[in-house]
C-alpha cells in the first residue's frame, strides 16, 4: 500500500483522493484469497487495479447522439484548454467513424482570430463551419447555427465557446445563456490534464454552473501517467468521455478506464500475471471436474464448486457483458440481480449440508431438508428444487459415462 500511495502521488493524484482510495482498496484486499503461484503483494496490486478501474468508471462512456437532430454539443472550458482543437477532433471522429453530418460554429468573439481558427480547421478536415458574421454575440451565433443546421439537415452541431484565463462571472453568465438557448445534448468540459489539481478545481466550478455531461481531458500525451483522470472522476463524479493525445486532429481516444489504470500503476505485468493465475486455477478445477465426469460422478460438492466459479467470474451478467453489443441486456440482468442472488442462495443451501450429505444426496430425507432450509434461510421447496436440478445434472453425467465417449464429456464441459 505504501508503494501504491507513492505511485498515485507520483501520477499527480490529489492527496485526499489518494487517501480515500487507499482506504477502499485496503478494505477490499483484506480477506481476499491469494491465488496459488502468485504472492500476496501481487494479489494486492490486482485488487488495487480493479479498484482503480471502478473509480475511473467501469465502462467507457460513449458520446450521446440520441436526440432529435440537429444534436447539439457544447464545448466549455478555460482558454487554451483545447476546446477548439477538440471540437474539430470530435467533429472529424463523428463524420468519419459514425457517418454523421456535422457542422461546427465558433462562438468565441473574445479572441480576434478564434472564429478564423475554427474555419481553417474546418477547411483542413472538410467539415462545414458556420459562416462568420462580424459583430454577432455568442447567443445570436448559437441561434443562427441551430437554425442553419436544421434547414440543411445536419445531424450534429458543435458549439465551440470562448474561454477565459480563469473562471469568472462574465464567462459563466455567457455560458449559461448559450446553454439555455441551445439545449445541448452533450455539454463537454475540456480540461488540460497537465494542470493537474487546478483542472479538477476548474471542473468543480463549471459543474456548479452548468450541467456538464462529460469531460474531455487534453494533453494526455504530455501527462506521463494520467493521475489527473482519477482525481477528476472521483471529485467531480462526471464521466470522462474522451482523451486528447496530441495536437493532430486524429489524436483523440475514447476513454478506457483499464488502460488508464495500468498507466497510473505502471504495473501492467503484475495485473496480467494475476489474471493468468486466476485462469489457471479455473482450468485446474475444470480438469478435476472433467475427470469426475468421465467416472460418471457428480456430487453436490462438484455443483458447489461450479457455482463458486460462476460467482468468481461475476455471474452470468458479466459473462453476457463480454459479448459485443449486449450492453443493454447486461443492465437488465444487473438490475434484476437475478443470477447473483440465485447462485448465492443455491450455494447457501449446499453449505448448510453436512459433508456426508453433499457426497450422497440420497441421505437427504424430509427432516434433513427442513434443517437445511432453516440453516440457509430458504424453504423446503427451494431445497427440493436444488436437489432436483442436481439430480438431472448427475444423471446426465452417468449417461455420458455410459456412452463411454470422452469426446462428448469434454465437449459437454466446454
Ligand atoms: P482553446 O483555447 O480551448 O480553444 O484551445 P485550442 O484548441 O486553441 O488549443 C490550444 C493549444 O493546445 C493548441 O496549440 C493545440 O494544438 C494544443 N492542444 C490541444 N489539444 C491537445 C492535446 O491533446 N495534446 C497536445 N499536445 N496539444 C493539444
Ligand atoms: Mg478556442
Amino acid at each position: 500500500m505504501r508503494e501504491v500511495r507513492v505511485a498515485l502521488l507520483e501520477a499527480d493524484v490529489a492527496l485526499p483522493v489518494v487517501k480515500s482510495f487507499i482506504k477502499k482498496a485496503k478494505a477490499k484486499a483484506v480477506g481476499t484469497e491469494v491465488l496459488k503461484s502468485i504472492n500476496p503483494g501481487q494479489m494486492v496490486i490486482k485488487v488495487v487495479h480493479d479498484q482503480l478501474v471502478e473509480t475511473l468508471g467501469s465502462e467507457s462512456q460513449e458520446l450521446n447522439l440520441i436526440a432529435v437532430p440537429p444534436v447539439v454539443y457544447m464545448m466549455v472550458g478555460l482558454q487554451g484548454s483545447g476546446k477548439t482543437t477538440s471540437t474539430a477532433k470530435i467533429a472529424k471522429y463523428l463524420t468519419e467513424k459514425q457517418n454523421k453530418k456535422v457542422m461546427m460554429a465558433s462562438l468565441d468573439v473574445r479572441r480576434p482570430a478564434a472564429q478564423e481558427q475554427l474555419r481553417v480547421l474546418g477547411e483542413q478536415t472538410g467539415i462545414t463551419t458556420l459562416p462568420i458574421v462580424e459583430g454577432q454575440q455568442p447567443v445570436e451565433i448559437a441561434k443562427r447555427a441551430l437554425q442553419s443546421a436544421r434547414l440543411q439537415g445536419f445531424d450534429v452541431v458543435m458549439l465551440d465557446t470562448a474561454g477565459r484565463l480563469h473562471v469568472d462571472e462574465q464567462l459563466m453568465v455567457e455560458m449559461q445563456a448559450v446553454h439555455s438557448e441551445s439545449a445541448p445534448t452533450e455539454t463537454l468540459l475540456v480540461v488540460d490534464s497537465l494542470t493537474g489539481q487546478d483542472a479538477v478545481n476548474v471542473a468543480q466550478q463549471f459543474k456548479e454552473r452548468v450541467d456538464v455531461t462529460g469531460i474531455v481531458m487534453t494533453r494526455i500525451d504530455g501527462d506521463g501517467r494520467g493521475g489527473a483522470a482519477l482525481s477528476m472522476r472521483e471529485i467531480t463524479g462526471c464521466p470522462i468521455k474522451l482523451l486528447g493525445t496530441g495536437e493532430k486532429l486524429d489524436e483523440l481516444e475514447v476513454f478506457h478506464p483499464d488502460r488508464i489504470a495500468n498507466r497510473i500503476l505502471g504495473m501492467g505485468d503484475v495485473v496480467s500475471l494475476v489474471e493468468k493465475a486466476a485462469a489457471t486455477i479455473e482450468k485446474d478445477e475444470a480438469e478435476k471436474l472433467a475427470l469426475k465426469m468421465q467416472k460418471g460422478v457428480f456430487d453436490l460438492d462438484d455443483l458447489a464448486s461450479q457455482l463458486r466459479q460462476m460467482m468468481k467470474m461475476g455471474g452470468m451478467g458479466s459473462l453476457v457483458g463480454m459479448l459485443p453489443g449486449v450492453g443493454k441486456m447486461k443492465k437488465q440482468l444487473e438490475n434484476a440481480n437475478l443470477d447473483d442472488k440465485l447462485l448465492k442462495r443455491q450455494l447457501a443451501m449446499i453449505e448448510s449440508m453436512t459433508p456426508k450429505e453433499r457426497r450422497n444426496p440420497k441421505l437427504i430425507a424430509a427432516s434433513r431438508k427442513k434443517r437445511i432450509a432453516a440453516g440457509s434461510g430458504m424453504s423446503v421447496q427451494d431445497v427440493n428444487r436444488l436437489l432436483k436440478q442436481h439430480k438431472q445434472m448427475a444423471d446426465m453425467m452417468k449417461k455420458v459415462k455410459k456412452l463411454g465417449n470422452k469426446g462428448i464429456a469434454r465437449g459437454g464441459l466446454q
